[in-house]
């Protein structure tokens, strides 16, 4: 049971102006002790499995930055979700440059010290490779369903002549690897050219439910989320949103981008729509700031971080 006073609160804006100190997110303190926290945001500066263009290193700490821009009430709901649990910014997940294998390992036995007490993840990644060693920390007892929102599939076997661990290839690792319940996977706003033919075929097959933006589109917001809700139901859920399933009109700093995607106002949308769900833990992946432009990917990664510590917090406090 938490009282209110062993909460935590951004940085009042009495105290300083949102551009000064040390940037944190959303300007909370930062305490690095799981047992203190309900909700810890962890930034994970690796982008060691990116395939195309890097720099998803740097998006833990832009993101940071960005964040100072987020007040503490959520216009729709009116409520302060650091009311509802204890949510700090828990720092950063120990990587390895130069050793993706030793990075998965050293990122999974960070988070696991979170999930052992009790504590959500959310994360700003990073490149989307980091969804496996979070999901061998979180679902480590039984798979997980997932919401995933992304240009991409993230379902390839393999790249380069058999190299199985890229940002590519996580989804269906995460199924080889019994962590993710693909009959509860659904992956939204699917677009952009493909390598072969039957490339989205395994995920269809494992029983993945895939939505295309243009399917999206057709069908709407609500019946969207609908949909979503349906495929992951009331078990546990994680969700991922990649940052490129927004259009590089709107988050242009990614590695991998493909037009004709999510505006921001959709991706509020669909984020805010996940209310209700038994969400376990959540990440935003794939913010690249060498490619930013006037930082409006960072600012879309942090404002999608805060909407999914809401929902996250919601569901936390559910299970009390
Ligand atoms: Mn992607």
């Amino acid at each position: 049971m938490t009282t209110p006073e062993s909460r935590f609160r951004p940085a009042a804006l009495g105290d300083s102006p949102r551009f000064a100190g040390v940037a944190t997110f959303m300007r909370l303190p930062q305490v690095s002790d799981p047992a203190r926290l309900d909700i810890a945001i962890l930034g994970v500066p690796f982008d060691g499995g990116t395939t195309n263009r890097p720099g998803a290193r740097h998006g833990p700490r832009e993101m940071r930055v960005a964040s100072s821009f987020l007040r503490p009430v959520h216009p729709q709901t009116r409520r302060s979700h650091y009311d509802l649990c204890r949510v700090a910014d828990a720092g950063d997940c120990p990587i390895n440059p130069v050793d993706l294998m030793d990075s998965l390992g050293r990122i999974e036995r960070h988070l696991a010290t979170f999930v052992a007490a009790g504590c959500v993840p959310l994360l700003a990644g990073g490149d989307n490779l980091v969804l496996l060693p979070a999901l061998r920390a979180v679902a480590k007892a039984r798979p997980v369903g997932m919401v995933h929102f992304d240009a991409h599939s993230d379902t390839w076997d393999s790249y380069f002549g058999g190299s199985r661990y890229t940002h590519g290839t996580p989804f269906r690792r995460a199924v080889e690897e019994g962590l993710l319940d693909a009959k509860r996977t659904v992956q939204i706003g699917l677009r952009g050219s493909l390598n072969a033919a039957d490339d989205l075929e395994w995920a269809a097959a494992a029983g993945m439910r895939l939505i295309t933006i243009e399917q999206l589109r057709a069908a709407g917001i609500e019946a969207t989320l609908a949909a979503a809700r349906a495929v992951v139901g009331a078990g546990p859920t994680y969700v991922c949103f990649d940052i490129d399933a927004i259009d590089p009109a709107f988050a242009p700093g990614t590695g991998t981008p493909e037009i004709g995607g999510l505006t921001t106002f959709e991706a509020q949308a669909l984020v805010r729509g996940l209310g209700g769900l038994d969400l376990i833990g959540a990440e935003v992946v794939e913010v690249s700031p060498p490619f930013d432009v006037g930082g409006i990917t960072a600012l879309a990664g942090a404002t999608l971080l805060f909407e999914l510590l809401c929902v996250l917090a919601e569901a936390k406090a559910r299970r009390g």
